[in-house]
């Protein structure tokens, strides 16, 4: 397929952005997909953007890794001094990144920012429709890491063996509680 060799590139797809956080104003690196380099090649069944060489959908989420902000290039950063505040009181002090920084995001990696990123958008209290967006691109982004398994032949591999933890807590459960557990 010719996958591999291309998913090795990666690196080459992406670049180390500074920038300044929004809520506790510290500099933190985001990586990014450099523009004009992979070629688009259309949508897959789920409205999936595909393109040459690298999922993109991995690096659509910027995160402070300080204070665990998080929010997709179109909104971060345009929050009100009550939203920072209610980041702050809700996240900062609580949030730790336990992953390793590597040179390209895994996908688990990716699906925690996302995740971050769909917290911040319950604290702050945006539009359900941001809420809804953030997760179509987790549906993204496990369908990435299934594909990823399937190609690594992984034996142990069934699709009811794969983990969501979102939708696999009891429903009773709080919008909160159900999200840390995955960060600790
Ligand atoms: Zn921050």
């Amino acid at each position: 397929m010719g996958n591999d060799m291309e998913i090795k590139d990666e690196k080459s797809y992406i670049f180390d952005k500074t920038m300044k956080c929004n809520v506790c104003n510290k500099e933190f690196t985001t990586k990014q997909v450099r523009t004009g380099k992979a070629r688009y090649t259309g949508t897959n069944d789920i409205l999936k953007p595909l393109y040459t060489g690298i999922d993109s959908t991995k690096y659509d989420i910027i995160m402070c890794p300080h204070c665990g902000y998080a929010a997709v290039p179109r909104t971060y950063g345009k929050l009100t001094p009550k939203q920072r505040q209610l980041i702050r009181d809700n996240i900062e002090g609580k949030f730790k990144v336990t992953w390793k920084e590597e040179d390209s995001y895994s996908y688990d990696v990716a699906i925690r920012r996302c995740k971050m990123a769909l917290l911040t958008e319950m604290i702050t209290g945006t539009k359900i429709s941001e809420s809804a967006y953030l997760c179509l691109r987790l549906a993204w982004l496990y369908d990435g890491r299934i594909e990823e398994l399937r190609s690594q032949n992984a034996s142990e591999y069934t699709p009811v063996g794969v983990s969501f933890p979102l939708l696999g807590l009891p429903v009773t459960t709080s919008v909160s509680s159900a999200i840390w557990p995955s960060f600790t």
